[in-house]
């Protein structure tokens, strides 16, 4: 089974989509890696789940990859005295520490605002932003306990909802120990990728490092913008990012948010790590089976971008449409690539290759494979890097990865045009010459008759060597 296209999809496991034959559904629809989100799914659930992806990766032959989304340190208001009350622009409140429901004071209203980093590090003129930014309060006075704000925004103001406070860094560890017990089990069972929420600053990325121990790849969710402006730093010590536009729409103003995206994407792309755009993609098909022109239209942009992967949270994840979000985003990418001005918009932002031995191969092979108009590259990988490369080059024509190692075949499905094979590693170089050929023969890259470039290290099987470019013949007898 091949895929018709170069960006991925990834998709949210939930109630709508945890069976096998759902999650079977999904990925023939077009789903290449399955996100479980820890803020909803019970810890327990997790080996259910993941031995379901597993399930249908035996079934259908091909590797999927799994990615664990840490909840990360998620701020909450406490209670309200009967569930809610109504807050007026204008309305002078007080915020404290006492766990106490909020409740009106000598005509003053208070709010438990349970987080001491909080009140660490809050000035008089910061923003909190309440439900999304529902409401918005800005600080008029503040000590290490206790802070008067001023409503700008008013509305419904409900117990537990959550809290963006955009313009401060908060003192406050990137795990929560939900998040560490959820990050061990999620290691435990073998899944590929942990997204970590809202990344401050590069610090939040090397603790995680630190426990993933190269276990699973450490995707940085950019959702803050502090991490923006730490941005370089956060991608140096990342696997992959995430432009996670929900909470990034609410602690910046929304019209920021598609230009930040095209940067977010640029950088990735000039480093070669995979960049994920996620949320409200197709938002309209939670509820119905088909999407917005705008929708479309989003979709279509982060395509031309050339990211490497487009993600569906509540459509795939509790939405009444799941395969239908899915087969959705698929028609739609492979219309995008198809379409004439795909590649002079991906090319604009090619990146130069590095003074490297694996980026002068792979831009060679990307170069020989579109002026002899190969059928593919074969790329040959262990640890997954000279596959991230090969990607990087953006190619006109399809990458083969070919790994021994089946947890790089998983992580590699989260990245633009690579198509993942595991098969064992090759004992000479006939045998990897032969192997790639077959392959591209057997997935559909190659017929009879085609060439194909192949990439591979000296000495074999060494990660990190890809030293090697091959032309070879695809025989009439691969059988
Ligand atoms: P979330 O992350 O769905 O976990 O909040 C994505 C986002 O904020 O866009
Ligand atoms: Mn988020």
């Amino acid at each position: 089974m091949r895929r018709s296209r170069n960006v991925k999809i990834l998709a949210t496991l939930g109630p709508a989509s945890s069976t096998a034959e759902m999650i079977r559904a999904l990925f023939v629809a077009g789903a290449d890696v399955f996100r479980i989100n820890m803020s909803h799914t019970p810890r327990d659930r997790l080996a259910e789940l993941i031995a379901a992806v597993r399930g249908v990766e035996r079934d259908l032959g091909r590797p999927i990859g799994i990615l664990a989304d840490l909840q990360g340190p998620k701020l909450r208001i406490g209670e309200i005295a009967g569930g809610e009350t109504a807050l007026n622009a204008g309305d002078v409140i007080t915020l404290d520490l006492d766990a106490a429901p909020a409740a009106r004071e000598k005509g003053l209203l208070r709010v438990p605002l349970p987080h001491k980093e909080i009140f660490a590090v809050l000035k008089p003129g910061a923003t909190l932003l309440v439900d999304d930014g529902r409401i918005n309060l800005q600080v008029m006075e503040a000590s290490a306990a206790r802070a008067t704000a001023r409503v700008v925004i008013g509305g419904a103001l409900k117990s537990r909802k959550g809290v963006n406070v955009p313009d401060l860094v908060l003192p406050i560890a990137a795990l929560s120990p939900k998040d560490r017990a959820d990050l061990d089990a999620a290691l435990h069972e073998g899944v590929d990728w942990i997204a970590l929420s809202f990344v401050q600053k590069p610090e939040d990325v090397a603790e995680a490092r630190k426990i993933v121990a190269g276990r699973a790849g450490v995707l940085a969710k950019i959702e803050k913008p502090s991490a923006l402006t730490s941005l370089d730093g956060i991608l140096e010590l990342a696997d992959a990012l995430m432009v996670a536009r929900g909470d990034l729409g609410v602690e910046l103003p929304l019209e920021q948010v598609p230009g930040r995206q095209k940067h977010l994407i640029r950088a990735a792309r000039k480093a070669g790590k995979p960049v994920v755009v996620a949320t409200q993609m197709l938002e309209s098909m939670i509820t119905s089976p088909s999407p917005t022109r705008a929708e479309v239209s989003d979709v279509a942009t982060a395509v031309f971008e050339g990211a490497d992967a487009i993600m569906l949270s509540a459509e795939s994840a509790s939405g009444s449409f799941p395969v239908e979000a899915v087969a959705t985003m698929d028609r739609i990418a492979t219309t995008v690539e198809a379409d004439r001005y795909y590649r002079s918009i991906i090319d604009a932002q090619h990146a130069t290759p590095e003074p490297t031995t694996p980026d002068a191969i792979t831009a060679a092979a990307r170069q020989v494979a579109e002026t002899l108009n190969l059928a593919c590259i074969v790329s040959w990988t262990k640890s997954g890097s000279t596959g991230l490369r090969a990607a990087r080059e953006r190619p006109v024509v399809p990458i083969l990865a070919l790994t021994p190692v089946e947890t790089t075949a998983r992580r590699l499905s989260i990245v633009w045009g690579l198509h993942c094979v595991t098969t064992e590693d090759a004992h000479d170089l006939d045998d990897m010459v032969d192997r790639a050929c077959k392959l591209a023969w057997r997935d559909g890259f190659a017929s009879a008759g085609q060439r194909i470039a192949i990439t591979a290290g000296l000495p074999l099987g060494t990660p990190g060597a890809t030293n090697l470019l091959r032309i070879a013949f695809v025989g009439r007898n691969q059988e």
